[in-house]
């Protein structure tokens, strides 16, 4: 199993500094973009405040494929989950763009593996570029979207951009071997070729950095990309496109064909099944990551899956409370819970288990701030949709008629139909649903344990495996937990794991490959003999 330690070995992080108030202008009022290229003929209906004033090329509406920015027969809306309000209509892609999209990718790549990786990494590097030179106004699209706190929609720029400058960077560093066969006077040359075509589909809680950490890896390597963002969060996939263009990455290199959920069903099967696709990646939930792997088995084509989590975070008693105190608040609150790697059950041993819950109540209390993400102040936005608010509902709900006690919070907040109070419950067993089921949402349920064994029991008692996180000050206990825990990635004293130079992705039902990294490339490169 390979798995990526972090380790932090001493010294608490200061409570607060996950999230440090906004800086940013508060929701800016107004519903006109400033002056600039025209949109696609779809135009923008009414931008939430917090659009106003970006630069009209960076709020696309169109598809993007070869070069060429495409309405579609048909349109679907997009809302800012905070306020429900309209942020635009975009292109619903169907079949038949599908297709069109995956042919201006092939006719792409045939030119687009000829380039040399010094040009294909000056390019990514231009588009690294403008990314940071855009930086505001596509953080403030991502917080539009998908609701995250403008602060975190920052860091996810970076992060995004990141990418894009790391694959630069990795495009020159292909090699090949020459390998000492058995017969005295041969030798084997070994290449490594891009391997064509990918479909690439991301989820909605990442609309920037799942799309970044695909693409860099796969436009260095040599391939090219039809991207299916997710409904929810187009504009993202679409703002990139833009600034790829600017960048002078060649037509049909990066194509985006936004769509409905009512199309996803169907685009998604016509761009992983056609012949002229040779690669799936995929981040999003093990269920259709499922249906997406049956469309690779059908056609045989290679597969980068990134899928959901049940991270469990241990705090151990030698742990420094403080310090996991901290890690437990960025691990299960960053994104209001909405990350794949998010904390899901807190296991906490019997000696230090009253003082951690009475200290994280406090931290909550005290660093949770539930607003639109566009104020200053919020660490807590909305969750993307109700339904999304009706899971956190029910896991509260069936845990409390199980015999859970709410420590703090435990309700839908008075903001708006998307928005939950941070919860904290203790008396957690393993019978309760969040204890087994993603909640994709700000509850942190704790369990209570009294051995080691126990714990890395529980903790992997489950069919998935992505991210694990323990607190201990014990380093022959750090060894063990870190070698036995069945994910891709732990924390080590640490709540927060991923980076560009690290590999990410898991094991069990969570996925197939590894992103970002020097490994990261690999997922988009054939080996020839
Ligand atoms: P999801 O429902 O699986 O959706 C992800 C993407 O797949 C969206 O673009 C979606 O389109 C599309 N899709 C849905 N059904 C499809 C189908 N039958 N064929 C083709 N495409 C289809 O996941 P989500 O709820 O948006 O995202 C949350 C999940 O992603 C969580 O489980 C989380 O753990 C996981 N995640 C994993 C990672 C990781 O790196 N391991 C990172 C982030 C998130 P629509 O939007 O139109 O439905």
């Amino acid at each position: 199993m390979a798995t990526c330690f972090w380790l932090r070995s001493c010294g608490a992080r200061r409570l607060g500094s996950t999230f440090p108030g906004c800086r940013l202008h508060p929701r800016a009022g107004g519903l006109v973009p400033a002056p600039g290229p025209a949109p696609g003929p779809a135009q923008l209906r009414g931008y939430a405040g917090g659009l106003a004033g970006l630069s009209a090329a960076l709020l696309r509406t169109d598809s993007f494929v070869g070069g060429r920015w495409l309405p579609a027969a048909a349109t679907f809306p997009v809302q800012d989950p905070a306020s429900g309000a309209a942020l635009g209509m975009v292109a619903d892609c169907g079949v038949s763009e599908a297709r069109a999209a995956v042919r201006a990718a092939y006719e792409a790549f045939c030119s687009w593996r000829e380039v040399s990786a010094k040009e294909r990494s000056s390019l990514l590097r231009k588009w690294y570029n403008l990314m940071i030179q855009n930086k505001d106004d596509l953080a403030r699209i991502i917080t539009a979207e998908s609701g995250k706190p403008l602060k975190e929609a920052h860091g996810e720029i970076f992060y995004s951009a990141f990418f894009l400058e790391w694959f630069s960077e990795e495009a020159r560093r292909v090699y090949g071997d020459i390998i000492y066969t058995p017969a005295k006077d041969k030798r084997a040359l070994v290449l490594k070729q891009p391997v064509g075509v990918a479909a690439v589909i991301t989820p909605w809680n990442f609309p920037s950095a799942m799309i970044t950490r695909k693409v860099g890896a796969a436009v260095a390597a040599g391939c090219t990309v039809v991207v299916k963002p997710a409904e929810d969060t187009p504009f993202s996939a679409l703002a990139l496109a833009e600034l790829a263009s600017q960048a002078g990455i060649p037509p049909g290199v990066y194509n985006v064909i936004p769509c409905s959920r009512k199309n996803a069903k169907e685009v998604g099967e016509a761009i992983c099944t056609d012949p002229l696709v040779s690669k799936i990646s995929f981040t999003g939930s093990t269920t259709t990551g499922k249906i997406l792997l049956h469309h690779a088995a059908n056609s045989v084509k290679r597969v980068s899956m990134e899928l959901g989590g049940l991270a469990p975070f241990i705090v151990f008693d030698s742990a420094n409370v403080d310090q996991a105190v901290a890690g437990a608040l960025a691990s299960k609150f960053r994104n209001t819970g909405q990350t794949c790697v998010c904390s899901n059950r807190f296991l906490v041993q019997r000696g230090i288990h009253d003082a951690f819950v009475k200290a994280f109540a406090e931290a909550m209390k005290k660093n949770l701030h539930v607003g639109n993400g566009f104020e200053e102040g919020t660490t807590q936005g909305p969750l993307i949709n109700e339904k999304a608010v009706e899971k956190v509902e029910k896991h509260v709900n069936d845990a409390v008629s199980k015999g859970a006690t709410i420590v703090t919070g435990g309700k839908r907040h008075h903001l708006g139909k998307n928005f939950f109070e941070p919860t904290l419950l203790s008396n957690v067993t393993q019978d309760m649903l969040c204890t087994h089921e993603e909640t994709f949402g700000p509850l942190a349920p704790v369990i209570k344990f009294d051995t080691e064994e126990e714990a890395i029991a529980i903790a992997n008692a489950t069919d998935v495996g992505l991210a694990g996180y323990f607190y201990s000050q014990d380093p022959a206990q750090i060894w063990r937990v870190a070698e036995q825990l069945e994910v891709g990635m732990v924390g080590v004293n640490e709540g927060l794991i991923s980076s560009v130079e690290c590999p990410f992705g898991g094991v069990k039902q969570s996925g197939l490959g590894r992103e970002g990294s020097k490994y990261g490339i690999d997922e988009y490169l054939e080996l020839k003999k």
